[in-house]
């Protein structure tokens, strides 16, 4: 028996993900599948930006570019007529180091996953079902059993089903999953493609198919995310049309928002100790379900007006969407704003109990539970390390990934009343001391301040102001980031005091 804080129940590319954040956090783990070797099907075949953001902090995400293919457009036809198009990349910059979903298979994903779970050192154990589990107050008895009959038995703190939509995890914790099964089949298919390049618009003839699955589509979610020591995650805990590119990006989505949580509500060290262990592991229903009942609701309502077969849905799609398409995705602010939710940039946990609300910016673009917005900083360093200054451009998502908290110091521009380095520094040490030294502070200051040469240590440069307007702060703030890359806190530093009482 070798036992575990965390073991993970299935090995797809949320519980892998899962793996993945665990390793970082150095937690131990298991992670079981009850099949042989990984599909090499396609499956899922959107990789949206924000998870391409995420996957970036275990391995270089931008060789998933070279395995797949950039999403620019989405073409809708209805009756073989173009209807509409809907163009991502011509709305000017978006905030990330990943601008357009990939097209991609799920065998490459995973494939993926796993070249970086190997680089932690970590692999998946196969083939390995998880048939009994149950909890008691102490922790998780896990019966394996593998396809010759031999059992193992395993203790660990706490079990993820990450076991698809007929979890076992799930049914052990008697978590029920609501929802209906669409009336139509379906086919999925990997397969040959003709280009009958003499015909006008690219049309094609598909042959000779590789892979064909039938399936029925489902909608159902799972009621809550967490009960005692075992958790859902992915398929397990919502599942749907694949309208939309969403399914497998919110199960790994949930991953990221897990990982830490389990890594911190098991770490010994004097920070975490006081951290409230309970609240922390319930704020991942509270944060992860509304997101998949948002993505349930919009899918289904997508998918049911693309397939109904009702005489009124069909006359409204046959003639009046061709009509208003055009001019409903002519609009850039609404294109961006598609992209926005499609990218799943714009998920964010606003009003979730482990985010704070700084009086001064309840009003302001950027809030607490918003995602943290990606820029280009220039990294220095100065008097006692080297007179000259050293710089590297570097993603403000780079710099604050990791294990611990991050907090942005910003000075202040010119237009404001920048802050001088003896205030950043006063508020950093504060901090420091608050948290036991359990953090990372960086200093960030804006490019016309005149105050640069006077920071004693390193910081980093937002030479044109460029991320300083992008968080809106004219005048010094901070910005306390999460593991996950969601937004603590925020506010201005003259509201310190706020960021200290909520972490005290
Ligand atoms: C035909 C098909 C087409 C799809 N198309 C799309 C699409 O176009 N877009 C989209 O977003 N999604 C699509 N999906 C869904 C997508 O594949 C899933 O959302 C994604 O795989 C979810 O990942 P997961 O890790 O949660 O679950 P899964 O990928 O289902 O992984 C679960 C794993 O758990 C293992 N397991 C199960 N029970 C046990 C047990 N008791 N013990 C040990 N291991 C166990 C399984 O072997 C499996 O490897 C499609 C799925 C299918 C099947």
């Amino acid at each position: 028996m070798k036992n575990c804080d965390v073991l993970i129940v299935g090995a797809g590319p949320v519980g892998t993900t899962l793996a993945l954040e665990l390793a970082l956090h150095h937690v131990s783990f298991r992670i079981i599948d009850k099949i042989r070797a990984r599909s090499d099907e396609s499956r899922a075949v959107f990789m949206q930006p924000r998870v391409l953001e995420l996957l970036n902090h275990h391995g270089d995400a931008h060789v998933l570019e070279s395995r797949g293919s950039p999403y620019r457009e989405q073409v809708f036809f209805i009756n073989k007529k173009e209807a509409g198009k809907l163009t991502y990349a011509d709305f000017g910059p978006v905030d990330t180091t990943f601008p357009l979903p990939l097209i991609l298979s799920q065998a490459e994903t995973e494939r993926f996953l796993d070249e970086c779970l190997a680089k932690y050192g970590a692999a998946i154990e196969r083939p390995f079902m998880a048939k009994t589990i149950a909890q008691d107050d102490d922790g998780v008895t896990t019966i394996l059993e593998a396809p010759d009959g031999r059992k193992e038995t395993i203790r660990s703190k706490y079990v993820v089903g990450c076991d698809g939509a007929h979890s076992v995890v799930r049914e052990a914790a008697n978590i029920e999953f609501e929802g209906t099964t669409y009336p139509q089949d379906f086919i999925l298919c990997d397969t040959h493609e003709f280009l009958n390049k003499f015909e006008l618009g690219d049309s094609g003839t598909l042959y000779d198919p590789t892979w064909l699955a039938r399936f029925r589509l489902h909608h159902r979610g799972a009621s809550r995310y967490r009960n005692g020591r075992l958790f859902v995650a992915g398929d397990a805990a919502h599942i749907h049309s694949p309208a939309g590119g969403q399914g497998m990006n919110t199960g790994i989505q949930d991953s990221v928002n897990l990982g830490w949580k389990l890594a911190w509500a098991l770490r010994g060290t004097a920070a975490a100790a006081s951290v409230d262990k309970e609240a922390l592991l319930d704020s991942y229903h509270a944060e992860r379900h509304p997101v998949a009942q948002k993505v349930l609701k919009g899918t289904y309502r997508l998918f049911s007006f693309a397939s109904s077969g009702n005489w009124l849905v069909r006359q409204i799609r046959n003639f009046i969407v061709p009509f208003a398409l055009p001019k409903l995705t002519a609009s850039e602010s609404r294109r961006r704003r598609i992209f926005e939710l499609m990218s799943q940039i714009a998920i964010g946990y606003r009003g979730s109990p482990i985010v704070g609300r700084a009086s001064g910016r309840l009003r302001e673009t950027v809030q607490s539970g918003d995602r943290l917005p990606d820029g280009k900083l220039e990294r220095k360093q100065c008097g006692r390390i080297t007179a000259a200054g050293e710089t590297r451009r570097i993603a403000v998502q780079r710099l604050c990934s990791g294990t611990t908290y991050h907090l942005l110091l910003f000075s202040g521009t010119n237009d404001g009343n920048p802050a001088t380095a003896e205030t950043l520094e006063d508020a950093r040490d504060e901090l420091l001391h608050v948290l036991k030294n359990e953090i990372q502070v960086h200093i960030v200051v804006a490019g016309g301040h005149d105050g640069v040469g006077s920071v004693s240590s390193s910081y980093y440069a937002d030479l044109e102001d460029r991320v300083h307007a992008q968080y809106g702060f004219a005048n010094p703030g901070y910005v306390l980031v999460r593991p996950d890359l969601y937004i603590v806190h925020i506010g201005l530093l003259e509201d310190f005091g706020e960021l200290l009482d909520f972490l005290r």
